[in-house]
């Protein structure tokens, strides 16, 4: 079955696939993200307070969870947004990866069902788990100081989901391997949000500030954002791990003309029904329309 499941999830798109024995998180991983939270550096997700029990140990997303099995895809866009368009993040540029994910996530889980009669979970953002840890527990890479999974060799574009099951599969080895000397993420990074050794600081990492954060952006926000209305990809851009990325082989995750050609002036009078249209399938409809405008400069003009 190890075999099979990594054939079919190839056969299916994932780029990755590796398992992990399903049991609680270590100690280490467990202090580090208290720490996070105690210390306030989650920000304005206080999403990630909560269910901390079921965040520590999988064995409470499905009972009877034996394995972990982690997939990745890779969504590095062929295409890219010239550099004066209001910038989006790589990963929104295509469809909602939730929704591409998911699809074949179950036919994963669908299958090991038929094969074995277990029972399986399929976990695509949708579930307190630390996709992350179990990534770096199932062989598939490691996690990087800009806190993001970086498979050897391959680079950090990737989107990760997650089967639990009730089936027990061999391990993979968990990948050791780190960052070493290097420390270009936490130089790059425009408003400084990284530490050595550190996980992000929500309260500054533009990712959270132009998508999850509702209120008005400070000026230091404004200026360290540049031109960035979805995301920020700084310090994947400057990893040397993702110098060699490779275009993604899904075409869902290919932006559109229309989405390339995107100015600032076409967000400012875009209406909810063309917002609708052009993002109804993305993950970019997790700002809402109203984020997207208040993400646009507000002085100094548009760029067209
Ligand atoms: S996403 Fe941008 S702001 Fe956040 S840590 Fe990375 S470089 Fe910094
Ligand atoms: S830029 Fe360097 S320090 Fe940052 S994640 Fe990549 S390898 Fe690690």
């Amino acid at each position: 079955m190890e075999q099979k499941i990594k054939q079919l999830a190839h056969e299916l798109g994932f780029d990755a696939c590796g398992y992990a024995v399903a049991q609680p998180v270590d100690a280490i991983a467990r202090e580090r993200y208290r720490q996070w939270l105690v210390q306030g550096r989650h920000g304005c997700m206080s999403w990630a307070e909560r269910y901390c029990d079921v965040r520590d140990n999988p064995q409470l997303l499905l009972e009877g969870a034996r394995t972990v099995i982690m997939l990745a895809m890779n969504y590095y866009p062929r295409q890219k947004q010239p550099r004066q368009a209001p910038q989006f993040a790589y990963y929104a540029y295509g469809r909602d990866y939730h929704e591409v994910m998911r699809e074949r996530m179950h036919r994963l889980a669908q299958f090991i069902q038929a094969e074995t009669g277990c029972d399986t979970r399929c976990c695509v953002d949708t579930a307190p788990l630390r996709e992350r840890y179990w990534a770096q527990r199932a062989g598939l890479g490691f996690i990087g100081l800009n806190n993001q999974l970086i498979l050897p060799g391959k680079g950090s574009y990737f989107f990760l989901g997650a089967v639990i099951t009730t089936l027990e599969l061999r391990p993979d080895e968990p990948c050791v391997l780190s960052c070493g000397e290097c420390r270009a993420c936490i130089e790059a990074c425009p408003a400084h949000a990284l530490a050595y050794d550190q996980p992000v600081d929500a309260r500054r990492c533009l990712s959270c500030l132009t998508i999850e954060y509702r209120g008005e952006l400070s000026q230091w926000v404004r200026e360290a954002m540049g031109n960035r209305v979805y995301g920020c990809d700084e310090c994947q851009r400057c990893c040397p791990h993702n110098s060699q990325a490779v275009p993604t082989a899904v075409a869902d995750f290919e932006p559109s003309h229309e989405f390339l050609s995107l100015t600032d002036a076409d967000i400012r009078h875009m209406t909810s029904a063309q917002f609708k249209r052009l993002f109804g399938h993305s993950a970019v409809q997790r700002t809402r329309l109203q984020g997207l405008q208040r993400n646009l400069p507000s002085s100094g003009g548009e760029r067209e």
